[in-house]
């Protein structure tokens, strides 16, 4: 009798895709799956196919029914695939499901948190740190995450808010020399075509006194298929440094380290930034799983945000002083690439804030007393000059 070498593992892997396929009316089928365009089109975005994806709670079945007209629902197949269809309290499923927690409005709760809409210079343009501007331009993300920072102007569906504004935009920064840093962002920048991106890039990167140009983006963590050679080489033409998003390590699948390793190939500086979410990443574990994670995938860890205050996200907030224990938790402990640095973009347009465990512990007549991350004490003196 002939052995059989059964392929048991690759039928158990791929059956969640096929049936997420299923549920979007087709079959799973390879070129499509890793086509980024089909992942787009074929997002999952109404009630009814999250009921057949995922054994739902009631909270999460009424914040569905509850989304039209608010922040909008949208899970890419790739994403779907990944969530956990009996467990709620799944680090992925809590940023994208809905739950009807999001209808409560705290007492501290804002629509423009960090004040942007003050900042605005030109539509689409905040301008307020000195040397650096952030350009807001697209609505879109691959998928929405429940906690996002712009609610207020993600996901309305213009079809292209940007080429109204652009003139405008490089009309701002062409006659202010003092800006040297662009950040674009949204929405997901990278969502735009790839001949959309590199004429975009090509107008900034003209004025000549832009020395830097960033993006920031989700779609490496909830979009992989989108980081293609032809995406990148228009990275690495216009010099971007790319600002990733990544809350949680589960992340971190082999499509995903495949695309941070197709970007830090082709040249492209890595960072990463994180918000602390309860629930998702708020202990020092799934921390440091993360940070360590991508280090690994040469992403340096640059930013672990307080949660803001929008509007519906209090259910995932921690509280700040949760966020200086983590620090104090991964500072000293791990790799010093591995601590973003903890900030709170302060409510009412006060920029981003950092925050840190005290570490001086007094400053008196030149002898600074200090405490290291076991908790010891050391002293510094000044220089004797004078
Ligand atoms: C975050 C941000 C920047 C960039 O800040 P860095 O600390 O340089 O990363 C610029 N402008 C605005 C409005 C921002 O929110």
């Amino acid at each position: 009798m002939k052995e059989t070498t059964a392929p048991v593992e690759p039928l158990i892997a791929g059956a969640r895709r096929h049936e997420v396929c299923r549920i979007l009316g087709g079959t799973y089928d390879p070129a499509r799956w890793n086509d980024w365009r089909w992942q787009m089109r074929h997002r999952l975005t109404r009630p009814e196919q999250f009921e057949q994806l995922l054994r739902l709670t009631p909270s999460e079945r009424r914040g569905l029914a509850m989304c039209h007209g608010k922040l909008a629902v949208a899970v890419t197949p790739y994403l779907a695939e990944l969530l956990d269809p009996y467990d709620p309290s799944c680090p992925l499923r809590m940023q994208v499901v809905p739950r009807e927690e999001e209808a409560i409005v705290g007492p501290t709760d804002m629509v423009d948190p960090c004040g942007e809409e003050h900042d605005s210079v030109v539509p689409g343009l905040v301008h307020r740190y000195p040397d650096r501007v952030l350009l807001l331009a697209i609505d879109t993300c691959a998928a929405y995450c429940r906690y996002c920072t712009r609610s207020r102007l993600v996901a309305h569906g213009e079809l292209d808010p940007l080429a109204r504004r652009l003139d405008a935009i490089i009309e701002y920064l062409a006659g202010h020399p003092e800006v040297r840093d662009v950040l674009v962002s949204g929405g997901d920048p990278l969502l735009f075509s790839d001949e959309k991106l590199d004429e975009l890039l090509g107008r900034i990167r003209a004025v000549p006194h832009v020395e830097m140009v960033r993006i920031g983006s989700r779609a490496p963590a909830f979009l992989p298929q989108r980081i293609t050679p032809e995406l990148v080489a228009v990275l690495r033409k216009h010099r971007v440094w790319l600002s990733l998003h990544f809350s949680n390590v589960a992340e971190l699948t082999p499509e995903v380290a495949e695309a941070c390793d197709r970007l830090a190939d082709g040249g492209i500086p890595l960072g990463s930034q994180t918000v602390l979410l309860r629930g998702i990443n708020d202990t020092v574990p799934a921390l440091k799983a993360l940070f360590h994670g991508l280090l690994k995938l040469r992403v340096r860890p640059y930013y672990l945000y307080q949660c803001d205050p929008v509007v519906g996200t209090g259910h995932l907030r921690t509280t700040v002083a949760k966020g200086l224990e983590l620090i104090a938790g991964l500072r000293g402990h791990t790799s010093g690439y591995a601590v973003p640095s903890y900030v709170i973009d302060a409510p009412g347009g006060g920029g981003k804030v950092p925050l840190h465990p005290q570490t001086t512990m007094s400053y008196v007549d030149g002898t600074v007393t200090l405490r290291n991350w076991e908790g010891g004490e050391y002293t510094y003196r000044d220089p004797a000059t004078v």
